[in-house]
This record gives structure tokens, sequence and C-alpha cells, in this order.
């Protein structure tokens, strides 16, 4: 099952892959966390991401489409792949169109997470990121039991840094003119699935568990 999830900033596409790729068993393709790791570990790439990424404006498409082109042949992704956050622009989803086409694979859906803008705020600056695990929470939405703590490995949480009121204004006009369209792209050719993602996490997961397993009435 080769999927993608669309949906703006702070929609949920994070934390609904951390439950699906566990059902699915498929990989959880973060282009987002691709480049925080480069950026921490103080890469060549992430010297580059870096002044996007804190600004808050995509990084170049040639950059991000080497990524996504590598990762994809990997051998744990032959049964497939949940890509997030990718693809983000016109070019990106036509670059993913030829590399799938080149594997002989296709993509199964793109199941967009529609969140009103005015919620997105609120979700964003009050995140939380697992710092040994990835695992997301939320100081209110989806808080863990233990302030500051991971209810899974115990990791210390931590707000990334461009989840800041001014960056999140960048990163939604950036979806905006950037990422809106690719709706229409995918639309188009028939492979657009929509999910209210404003319920609760866990009947989001649900119906994008049924989604996938091809029981949507
Ligand atoms: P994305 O990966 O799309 O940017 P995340 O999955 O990181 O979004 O979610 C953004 C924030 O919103 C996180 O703090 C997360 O805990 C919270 N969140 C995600 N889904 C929901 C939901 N359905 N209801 C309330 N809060 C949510
Ligand atoms: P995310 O973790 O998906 O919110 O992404 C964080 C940041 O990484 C974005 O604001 C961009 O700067 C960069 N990024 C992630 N994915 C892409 C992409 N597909 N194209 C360009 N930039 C990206």
């Amino acid at each position: 099952m080769n999927i993608v999830f669309m949906g703006p900033p702070g929609a949920g596409k994070g934390t609904q892959a951390e439950a699906i790729v566990e059902q699915f068993g498929i990989p959880h393709i973060s282009t987002g966390d691709a480049f925080r790791l480069a950026m921490k570990q103080g890469t060549e790439l992430g010297k580059l991401a870096k002044q996007y990424v804190d600004s808050g404006k995509l990084v170049p498409d040639e950059v991000t489409i080497g990524i996504v082109r590598d990762r994809l042949q990997q051998d744990d992704c032959a049964d497939g792949f949940l890509l997030d956050g990718f693809p983000r622009t016109i070019s990106q989803a036509e670059a993913l169109d030829e590399i799938v086409r080149d594997m002989n694979r296709k993509i199964d859906h793109v199941i967009n997470l529609a969140v009103d803008r005015s919620l997105l705020l609120a979700r964003l600056t009050g995140r939380r990121i697992c710092k040994s695990c990835g695992a997301t929470y939320h100081v209110l939405f989806n808080a863990p039991k233990q302030e500051g703590l991971c209810d899974k490995c115990g990791g210390e949480l931590y707000q990334r840094s461009d989840d800041t009121e001014e960056k999140v204004g960048t990163r939604l006009d950036e979806y905006i003119s950037k990422t809106a369209p690719l709706l229409d792209y995918y639309s188009t050719q028939g492979l657009l699935r929509q999910i209210n993602g404003e319920q609760d996490i866990a009947d989001v997961t649900k119906e994008i568990a049924m989604l996938i397993r091809g029981q949507q009435q």
C-alpha cells in the first residue's frame, strides 16, 4: 500500500502516521523529520535545509526530491510506504509520479486531513515531540501522562523551533500558495480521499484505517 498524507501543518499527519504504520507495517517517511535529523547531525544537507526550515519556507524541490527518491529505493519500502509532508509542490508531485512509475508502482491513496486554519495555530504552538522516539503530543489536546515526558519511552519532550506563532504564519502561507494546489492535482487523478481531521485523534485513525482497508462506504 503506497500512501500519501496531505494537509496543512498541524493537521495531524505525523500523529496519524504513528498509528497507521504500526497497523499496516509500512515505513513512515517524513521529509520534515529527515531535514531535522540532518540539521541535528550538522551535515551539508542539514546546513542547507536549516535556512529554509528556520524561516518556515519550503526547502528547494531538487533537494527534497532527491531525498525521497533515495529513500523509496530502500528495501523496507518494498511492501509500501507512507509519505508525510511530501509532496508539497506540483513539481514534487510530478517527480513522485515519475519515481513510482520507474519502480513499477503506483500511489494508492492520497489522504487529505482537512482542518480549518483557525485550529492550526493552537495545535502547532502546543505541539511537543519526544527527543528519543519522535512521538507527538499536545499540551492540551493530547497531553502526556507526566508533563514533559514521553508516555511510550520516558524521553524528554521538546518544542520545535518553527512551532512559534510567527513561523506558523509563514508555514501556513507556504501551504496555501504552494501545497494546496495539489488537492486539485490529485483529485483530477482520482486519488484524493478526504478525512475530517477535526475529530478526536482515535476517530481519525479509525477512518483512515477503514479507507486503506477499502471499507469506506
Ligand atoms: P502535522 O504532522 O500534520 O504537522 P501533527 O500530527 O504533528 O501535525 O499534529 C499537530 C499537533 O496537533 C500535535 O500537537 C498533535 O498532538 C495535535 N493533534 C493531532 N491530531 C489532533 C486531533 N485530531 N485533535 C486534536 N489535536 C490533534
Ligand atoms: P514538517 O515537519 O512537515 O512540518 O516540515 C518542517 C519543514 O521542513 C517545513 O516547514 C519545510 O521547511 C521543510 N520541508 C518538509 N517537507 C518538505 C517538502 N516536501 N518540501 C520542501 N520543504 C519541506
